[in-house]
């Protein structure tokens, strides 16, 4: 019963997205962070907050909204697969990461072998680094 009045509520309206899901968990953090601080200047950003995520939450104006959430994707995106990248290089002890010298592409030697030519697949540089 609830549910489908829920269901109705919400139908024709923008919903939960990325940047939603974003503005919340920047909403609980700052939110937490307000308790200990008791600043009020942080409550009212909070505030804002929360009231931005049950904006675009509730809006109708899905192709507005979903423009918004492509371009936060856009700007997050770049930062997420640096942070996937620095885990996967910090878990992998076999390899050592190192770009390439002449185009700067990411690339990894098997480690512990000395002095290794290595040939860069993306420019076709050829040079030495040590492994
Ligand atoms: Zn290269």
């Amino acid at each position: 019963m609830i549910r489908q009045a829920l269901a109705r509520f919400m139908s024709g309206r923008y919903g939960g997205d990325q940047l939603n899901l974003f503005l919340i968990v920047v909403y609980v953090v700052l939110y937490v962070l307000s308790l200990i601080l008791r600043w009020p200047v942080l409550n009212l950003l909070t505030l804002v907050l929360l009231i931005i995520a049950f904006f675009r939450m509730l809006s109708r104006n899905i192709d507005r909204r979903r423009a918004e959430n492509t371009k936060f994707l856009q700007i997050t995106r770049p930062v997420l697969r640096n942070f996937k990248t620095l885990r996967v290089r910090v878990s992998d002890r076999d390899h050592r990461y190192f770009k390439c010298p002449n185009c700067g592409q990411q690339m990894r030697v098997p480690r512990g072998k000395g002095r290794i030519t290595v040939h860069c697949r993306s420019c076709g540089a050829t040079f030495e680094e040590k492994s």
